[in-house]
């Protein structure tokens, strides 16, 4: 084991890998992890998405067993059984670097309730909440774990350009060279994904729309789902229109909705403290709708956010399927009845660029085996499957490089 690893994206898939290759004896020294952003000490609470852990450092934590994302997103490259035990270790690591497991909240609905069944289906999935504060300190734990096992972190540095060929990674002054390449730079590396996808012409395949509103509302409305479903997953579906449509990442108790910026637009999101002076009883949630069929997805819903930044309460901008969220509020609303207690932040988004094609056994590119994508990058959405990823990259380069040095 004496290649370079260079991991571009210090975020939750890049952290993971390395977590993975330094516990299977891969030697510290021989990896460095790239990031624009802070290490774990330095950064700051409104640095959402850059530096040490990526968006996930600050996020609200949740790590969801969601069946459709392991089914959609890990299970198609690594089969369900793998993509199980990968989940299962993602929750395992998290607990051992967490100062006090025992706050780690969990919820297993097994049954649909009764009271939803008329409107709504809903995702029964365990889901275990970590917390935002708790992260933090599990973030500063593993970034001096990592840099006493010898890890090099190169932290406000920004990747500019990748050449696969020559295997050089150009950085605003300087350059650095790779044996093998973790790529993860999650949503905030969109742009240069997608300007590495269109120099490299790499194969792809398009990705649906996702994008709606997020959701705000006392949450004694909602306190008889909650007790079921700590993270509720109601969804309908409308298979004419190619839309689906649903809760997303529900927040209590101390819950927040935040606002983000990309390309410059706000858009926004939710996270909730386990902090007791941040209890404010409210709750909040995406309410999205994954739109099907739409010819170049990812400017579409560009288009569609610039429109809503003269007004985060007109739902209008999102065009003929703002229908379909005003039929979800209402459905809602006959079960919940919150009447117009709510408040609705227009939008919320996932920017979903075109999936890079890699092969299942190790997520490495098809014409470059020696470069990897995880997480957001990839296919993820979401903690659980960006760290399974990244589990997954450690351990098939582990698997490569062990048999290298046998033959
Ligand atoms: C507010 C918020 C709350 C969330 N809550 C949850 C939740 O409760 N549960 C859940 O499952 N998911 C949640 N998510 C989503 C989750 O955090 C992400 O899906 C996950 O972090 C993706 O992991 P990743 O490794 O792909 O990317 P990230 O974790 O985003 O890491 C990417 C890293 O790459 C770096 N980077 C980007 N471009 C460059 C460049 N050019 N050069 C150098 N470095 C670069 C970034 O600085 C970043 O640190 C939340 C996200 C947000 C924003």
């Amino acid at each position: 084991m004496d290649k370079h690893i260079i991991i571009v994206g210090s975020g939750v898939t890049g952290v993971f890998a390395a977590t993975k290759l330094i516990e299977k004896g891969y030697p510290g020294h021989l990896i460095t992890i790239i990031d624009k952003g802070k290490d774990a000490f330095n950064r700051k609470p409104n640095e959402i998405m850059n530096g040490f852990l990526g968006a996930g450092l600050f996020s609200d934590g949740k790590i969801a067993y969601l069946h459709n994302q392991i089914g959609g997103q890990l299970s198609k490259y690594c089969g369900k059984e793998k993509a199980d035990d990968l989940v299962e270790e993602v929750v395992n690591t998290i607990k051992k670097l967490h100062p006090d497991p025992d706050k780690i909240m969990y919820s297993n609905p097994i049954e649909e309730p009764e009271f939803i069944k008329k409107y709504f289906k809903m995702r029964l999935a365990p889901v275990y909440h970590i917390g935002t504060e708790y992260l933090h300190e599990i973030g500063k734990n593993w970034y001096s774990w990592l840099r006493a096992k010898g890890v090099n972190f190169y932290f406000n540095t920004k990747v500019d350009n990748i050449n696969f060929k020559t295997q050089c990674i150009s950085l605003s002054k300087s350059v650095i060279y790779y044996d093998i390449l973790i790529y993860a730079t999650g949503k905030d590396g969109i742009d240069l994904t997608q300007k590495l996808i269109k120099k490299n012409k790499l194969k792809t395949e398009s990705k649906p729309v996702q994008i709606g509103v997020r959701f705000e509302a006392p949450q004694k409305y909602f306190q008889k789902i909650l007790d079921l479903a700590y993270d509720f997953k109601l969804y309908q579906e409308f298979e004419k229109e190619k839309i689906n449509i649903r809760t997303f990442c529900v927040n209590s108790n101390a819950a927040y909705v935040v606002e983000e910026k990309t390309y410059g637009m706000k858009s926004y999101n939710g996270h909730s403290y386990k902090d007791k002076d941040k209890i404010n009883n409210m709750v909040n949630f995406g309410i999205i709708m994954e739109i099907e069929g739409i010819k170049n997805p990812f400017s579409w819903a560009k288009k569609i956010v610039k429109k809503c930044q003269k007004d985060n309460k007109d739902i209008s901008n999102l065009g003929k399927y703002s229908k379909f969220i005003n039929n979800f509020i209402d459905d809602l609303n006959k079960i919940f009845q919150f009447g117009s207690n709510y408040k609705i932040y227009v939008p919320e988004v996932k920017f979903l660029t075109d999936e890079v094609l890699v092969n299942n056994n190790n997520l490495s590119l098809i014409n470059y085996p020696n470069v990897h994508f995880g997480g957001d990058s990839l296919s993820a959405r979401g903690i659980a499957v960006s760290a399974a990823q990244g589990l997954y990259i450690g351990e098939k380069i582990i698997e490569n490089e062990t048999k290298r040095n046998k033959s």
